[in-house]
């Protein structure tokens, strides 16, 4: 099978776009910006899921379900939040479709408006801090640690499969707190939950930091955020947690009794990663070839194929696959035996290359003859031949080091791609050029943020935690400047 797939230097966003379809992870649907997710690309989605919902549970989470409605005046009540969000909601007005009186199938019923209209959920605080005025009156109710799985809705002019789309699928936490440092502990906690899970699960290396107030979340008093570096020099933020203050808690009047007996407003935060981290997952490790996947996230770890010519030798190598393949599911790797017969193997050994499965075995007569199995490596496209014996043992150590390499592979990427620059000229040769991270100083202020964005369309992605205090000065206003901010053009 061809894969004609684009290759990444002639175009990017093509070779990216391509995938996604032919690897067979998603598809454009009839709605504008809005995907489907087919099965392959939702069983990585749901190992995603699957770990990011045990370390939650492990940091004394809770899930929860909230309506996916949201009366329009409820999403008014915290201003900054409802002028974030105003430009990309959609809004239902009616309820009840009747037949078109000319005969064209069905028109909306006038006679059937909605009282109030309601807000398709961009993001979930206001619905949710209205419920939590009726669960917090003391301070025994607190804290609240609650994560919902669901899908929200942002009219985004702009689309792409994955990492920009109308409708996504994330989880939003929303916790209620005592106090302000227990906030800021959780927001924080979540963000090294976020960057932890990104590196070790995901192979993908991030930037923790804080945003800039240009690029705080509607609402919040300060934004902490995993940024990622993708292969083209683009950044891409991969998660986001948010320090809120007593915003939410104003907005909805949600107070609570502390142990001296006095009133106070409730501390919150909320944070979310969304089905963005799939093309994150794509833009960090994959090929001209198709897709790379770290073996945690390949729903098929290893796929063992048969060489052969006549169906004498195919029972010969099944006999010999299939142990193999029970023996590996007995060590927890998944493993597919593929023995179709309507494909022939130089097929399925391009299919498996293009879906990125990490490890694939051949196995023909000569090696049945021999007590040996070709083992190719799909991060490397390497191959070998290994003793059957040690075959079960090899994958072992294989799966570890696989994720390990892709991990080291794509962290030399981002430290080619991160430059000090300190002058206006260098940063815009930088930026118009290879791209990456570029650290600079900045006066602090969001007029000069602007100011660089429309030059170059740079923005800072974010303040790192790990960044060290320097005088220096402002790459665009001379002003003066304690440390260095992370700029880079983003998805
Ligand atoms: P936010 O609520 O804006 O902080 O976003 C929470 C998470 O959702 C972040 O990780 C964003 O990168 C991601 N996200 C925001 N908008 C979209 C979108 N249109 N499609 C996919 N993911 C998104």
């Amino acid at each position: 099978m061809a894969k004609d797939l684009t290759s990444r230097s002639e175009d990017y966003a093509k070779w990216y776009n391509e995938l996604v379809i032919k690897a067979d992870l998603a598809e454009n649907s009839a709605v504008r910006g809005s995907m489907v997710i087919k099965p392959y690309g939702y069983a990585i989605w749901e190992k995603i899921q699957g770990e990011l919902d045990k370390k939650f549970k492990e940091t004394g989470h809770e899930n929860a379900y909230f309506p996916l409605f949201i009366p329009k005046s409820h999403l008014s009540r915290e201003a900054d939040h409802v002028e974030g969000f105003a430009k990309e909601c959609a809004v239902v007005t009616h309820y009840r479709l009747k037949n078109d009186p000319n005969g064209k199938g069905v028109v909306v019923d006038e006679d059937a408006k909605l009282e109030e209209e309601l807000i398709v959920r961009p993001t979930s605080e206001t619905i949710i801090w209205d419920t939590y005025k009726n669960w917090i009156q003391s301070y025994r109710d607190l804290p609240i640690l609650v994560n919902q799985w669901a899908n929200v809705v942002r009219w985004e002019m702009r689309t792409r499969l994955f990492l920009r789309t109308a409708e996504f699928l994330w989880q939003e936490g929303h916790t209620a707190h005592a106090t302000r440092q227990e906030a800021v502990d959780e927001a924080e906690m979540i963000l090294h939950l976020y960057g932890d899970f990104a590196e070790k699960f995901m192979a993908i290396p991030v930037i923790r930091g804080i945003k800039s107030e240009n690029e705080r979340f509607a609402g919040a008093l300060e934004t902490y955020c995993i940024e990622a570096l993708m292969q083209d020099g683009k950044a891409l933020q991969a998660g986001t947690s948010h320090f809120l203050g007593q915003n939410f808690a104003k907005a909805f009047d949600v107070k609570f009794q502390d142990k001296s007996g006095k009133l106070e407003h409730v501390w919150a935060t909320s944070w979310g990663v969304s089905t963005r981290l799939m093309g994150a997952l794509v833009m960090t490790h994959s090929d001209d070839q198709g897709l790379v996947l770290p073996p945690n996230l390949a729903p098929i770890q290893v796929v063992i194929v048969p060489i052969y010519r006549n169906d004498e030798q195919l029972d010969q190598i099944s006999e010999v696959a299939n142990k193999l393949k029970a023996e590996l599911q007995a060590k927890g790797i998944s493993v597919k035996y593929d023995n179709r017969d309507t494909h022939k193997p130089g097929w399925k050994f391009n299919e498996y290359e293009l879906k990125g499965v990490p490890v694939r075995l051949g196995i023909g007569p000569k090696d049945l003859e021999k007590g040996t199995v070709e083992l190719a490596r799909r991060d490397t496209l390497t191959k070998e031949f290994v003793e059957m014996d040690n075959v079960v043992s090899k994958i072992e150590s294989l799966m570890v080091e696989i994720q390990e390499s892709l991990y080291n592979k794509a962290l030399a990427h981002r430290e080619e791609n991160t430059v000090e620059v300190d002058t206006w000229d260098d940063f815009v040769a930088r930026i118009e050029g290879e791209g990456g991270f570029v650290s600079a100083h900045w006066d602090g202020t969001p007029e000069t943020e602007d100011k660089i964005k429309e030059a170059t369309k740079a923005t800072i992605r974010c303040i790192p935690l790990d960044a060290v205090e320097e005088d220096g000065k402002c790459i665009f206003s001379g002003a003066p400047s304690k440390r260095r901010v992370l700029f880079a053009k983003a998805y």
